[in-house]
């Protein structure tokens, strides 16, 4: 894959044999067509809502793969990637939709499981909370 461009909204950025990519200018996700970057390149971006280094748990109960129970995690956030349109499938199905229509960020946090093993995980802010 040659970058020819990437500078601006919709010019061509990738090419690869005889398929062409735009980029949306906010998240650089590679579309089919100019008007569907246009598009994500308009969705509203979810602020800033932890900071690194934030102490914060999941709503949900974490389990672990070597010890029998669910654990409810006290993690740290470690990096904060940049915002990008939510997984489809993970926004419809366990956030009940709240991240439709926006470039939204995820927080890699680290955390201690029930076994004394390291992990770390992705979360959306709507999903985690300050402790
Ligand atoms: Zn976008
Ligand atoms: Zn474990």
């Amino acid at each position: 894959m040659d970058k020819i461009q990437d500078k601006k909204l919709g010019k061509i950025i990738r090419r690869r044999r005889t398929q062409v990519e735009f980029l949306c200018n906010i998240c650089r996700t590679g579309y089919a067509t100019l008007k569907q970057a246009q598009k994500c390149a308009a969705m509203p971006t979810e602020p800033k809502k932890f900071a690194l280094g934030d102490r914060v748990t999941w709503r949900e109960l974490a389990r672990c793969s070597k010890k029998k129970g669910s654990f409810r995690i006290e993690a740290v956030v470690a990096r904060v990637l940049s915002p990008n349109p939510p997984d489809e499938e993970y926004n419809s199905k366990w956030l009940g939709g709240a991240l439709n229509g926006m470039h939204a960020r995820q927080y890699e946090v680290h955390f201690r499981c029930i076994c004394g093993g390291a992990r770390e995980m992705l979360l959306y802010a709507t999903e985690m909370k300050k402790l």
